[in-house]
């Protein structure tokens, strides 16, 4: 709190403030002192050091705010990218589960096809064909029957996707029937040796050897030799699919072999139309270590557009692309790479899809990293910005803010110098937030109270030393003129009878001696300045009996003398009754004088918890202005030779204020003049 801890303001010319005298830590505590005795501290709350504070608190409070937002932005985006991971990861592996079973349900269909084929009447009739074959003779219905089972081949293709070349192979694995499906075109057949065999071809022991090793009843996949291949010799490329083979039997003996080579296109269609995840690429490769040639074969690949039905006329590597698969695939048979320098994610599966052969393939799905995080990334950097814009925002308040709380508080400082240097006119605005206003109203207040008391001071010191003076010249004169009071007595006694003339003489000096010993005594009581007796009395009755002592007076000027307002029965005040009456009747005495005959003068009381107000009111002519400024000055009147000494305000001022309380004298808006004594009710401890 702010406020003036007065101790003794009596007598003393000057105040001075000095600014700043102490500056703790945390409160400024400016003592003033009087004459040189130190007479009071003003106290001001703990402001100026708190300004620092204040933005440091402003910017703690953004940090704590801010920090924790951008940690709890990155840890959220961390969690979500962890989760969207895990989703991605378990959508793309559920999708390639997916995509092998289908691939595995299409390759069944075609084993199937086969079994249905070969158990088929048509080539159930070639199979006595098949038999002579195997003996080397040319049966008499061969091109009768190989017609038959040509055409019925041939009608399949608009029927059965998914064949590319169907074959009907002897026992010595000499082709008697070659079939185009889906080109529409029949090989034509040419005579070699005794037989019209279909294609032209070495006899082949190994690869008729390999045949007769396949199990019975059941579809075989196996790699032709390179002399069956298509196009083989120019730029050799293997064809995606191995070709199926399923031995002819009757009786418990082994005629010959369907073999049939899978053109892939249905799976093609199915891998084409299958939805891709996050821009990535679907990729397939044969894993084969016992044939190098086929190893790490790519035969499906969405970036170069390799298909099962259409392979690259230049082979590619798996291994070349990215090395580290193949190994991965060994170790386990699915999972996920960090591949081409972690731009992407390579999630891959192992699918056998040939049954009794250890070739399988790998089943790959690439997903680019950078589709992963890039929403995440985004989230991050739009909350790194805005913890950044946050901050730049808290500094620039924060800034503002002890801007705002510094510069009324410089300014006041200032002022307080000025003041403390004797600039007494220096008074702070008072405005800014709540606190400042406070305190520079606490200053403004300080300054005005320590002004009225020097103002008090300086009054007091005047009245003082001018008492000292009247009272000796009053002590002076008291003796010569008792001297020539005795003397007019002694005079008037001895006088002869008929002196008339002298005698009216000797009453005029008497009297005129009369009314200077008057102006004495009364200048000897003002001088006196006895302290007042304080008992406490009632003020009612007082009021009645103070106002008795003038009605003569009154009436002598026909004016009236009136008591307005309710009467405060039980209004009791503590102070000394016969130096009040004093003030009072001064205050009726000049109201009186100053109302002309048929006037009057009212006077009223008001009372409450804390304080009296008595109040004479007369309608005269008033104040003159050049008289204003100096009513309270001792022997200041404006009044005829004996109608006072003016002394009769100071006089009651001086009263007054030794209770603690005010006199005002003004002139009424409404005309006349209006006198308020203001008293508190209690007398203040030692008054
Ligand atoms: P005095 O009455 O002896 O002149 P005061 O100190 O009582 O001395 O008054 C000083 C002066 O104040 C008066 O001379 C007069 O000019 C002015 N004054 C005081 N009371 C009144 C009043 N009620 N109406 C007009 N002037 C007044």
């Amino acid at each position: 709190m702010s406020g003036i801890v007065s101790r003794r303001v009596a007598f003393c010319p000057s105040v001075a403030l000095r600014y700043p005298a102490m500056l703790r830590w945390n409160r400024i505590a400016a003592p003033f002192r009087c004459c040189g005795e130190r007479i009071g501290v003003l106290s001001l709350p703990p402001t100026l050091p708190t300004v620092k504070l204040q933005t440091n608190i402003f910017l703690w409070v953004t940090l704590a705010t801010t920090f924790p937002l951008a940690l709890l932005v990155l840890g959220a985006t961390l969690y979500s990218e962890r989760q969207y991971e895990e989703t991605v990861t378990a959508e793309v592996n559920g999708r390639l589960v997916i995509l092998i079973a289908e691939i595995d349900r299409r390759l069944y269909y075609q084993r199937q096809m086969m079994r249905s084929l070969a158990s088929d009447d048509a080539a159930r009739a070639f199979y006595p064909v098949l038999r002579a074959a195997t003996a080397g003779e040319l049966h008499p219905e061969f091109f009768t029957r190989a017609g038959r089972l040509t055409r019925f081949l041939e009608s399949l293709q608009s029927v059965v996707p998914g064949f590319g070349t169907l074959r009907v192979v002897d026992f010595n694995a000499n082709t008697l029937i070659k079939v185009h499906i889906g080109r529409g075109a029949i090989t034509l057949q040419e005579g070699i040796e005794s037989l019209p065999f279909a294609e032209e071809e070495p006899n082949d022991p190994d690869f008729a050897r390999r045949l007769a090793q396949l199990p019975d009843g059941e579809v075989s996949f196996i790699t032709l030799p390179d002399d069956r291949l298509e196009g083989a010799g120019e730029a050799f490329r293997p064809p995606a699919l191995l070709t199926a083979v399923l031995p002819l039997e009757e009786e418990g003996e082994r005629l010959g072999y369907l073999m049939g080579d899978l053109s892939g296109d249905p799976i093609d269609h199915l891998l084409e139309t299958s939805p891709r995840l996050l821009t990535g690429d679907l990729i397939i490769a044969e894993i084969n270590p016992e044939n190098p040639v086929r190893h790490g074969l790519v035969l499906y690949d969405d970036a170069s557009g390799s298909r099962l039905s259409a392979p690259d006329a230049e082979p590619i590597e798996i291994q070349s692309r990215w090395p580290v698969l193949l190994e991965a695939v060994e170790k386990r048979p699915y999972g996920m790479l960090q591949v081409d320098g972690g731009r992407r994610r390579l999630f891959y599966q192992e699918y056998l899809p040939y049954p009794g052969r250890l070739v399988s393939w790998v089943v790959a799905m690439t997903v680019e990293s950078e589709s992963l995080r890039a929403p995440f990334n985004r989230i991050r950097m739009a909350g790194m910005l805005f913890v950044l814009v946050a901050v730049v925002l808290g500094l620039l308040l924060a800034r503002m803010g002890s801007r705002s709380v510094a510069r009324p508080i410089r300014e006041l400082a200032t002022t307080m110098e000025a003041y403390g240097a004797g600039d007494h006119s220096a008074r702070v605005e008072e405005r800014g937030g709540e606190e400042i206003r406070t305190l520079a109203h606490a200053f403004n207040h300080m300054a005005d109270t320590l002004d009225h008391a020097q103002r008090v001071m300086v009054e007091n010191a005047k009245l003082a030393s001018l008492g000292e003076m009247a009272a000796g010249i009053g002590h002076e004169l008291n003796n010569p003129l008792n001297n020539i009071l005795s003397l007019v007595r002694l005079m008037e006694r001895q006088m002869p009878e008929d002196a008339d003339r002298l005698r009216r003489d000797l009453e005029a000096i008497r009297d005129e001696s009369l009314r200077a010993s008057r102006i004495i005594r009364s200048v000897l009581n003002f001088a006196r300045q006895v302290p007042p007796e304080v008992r406490p009395f009632e003020l009612d009755p007082w009021l009645e009996e103070t106002a008795g002592l003038l009605l003569q007076a009154a009436r002598d000027r026909q004016v009236e003398l009136a008591r307005v307002g309710e009467r405060r029965e039980g209004c009791v005040v503590e102070g000394d009754r016969s130096q009040l009456q004093q003030a009072l009747v001064n205050l009726l005495l000049n109201a009186i004088q100053a109302t002309p005959a048929g006037g009057r003068v009212e006077l009223s009381l008001r009372c409450d918890e804390e304080w009296v107000e008595l109040r004479v009111r007369d309608f005269g002519s008033g104040i003159a202005p050049d008289a204003e400024g100096r009513l309270f000055d001792p022997f200041f009147t404006t009044k005829g030779e004996g109608e006072g000494a003016g002394l009769g305000l100071s006089i009651s001022l001086g009263i007054v204020e030794r209770h603690r309380g005010t006199l005002t004298v003004h002139n009424h808006p409404e005309g006349g003049v209006e006198a308020v004594i203001r008293l508190p009710r209690h007398a203040a401890d030692g008054a």
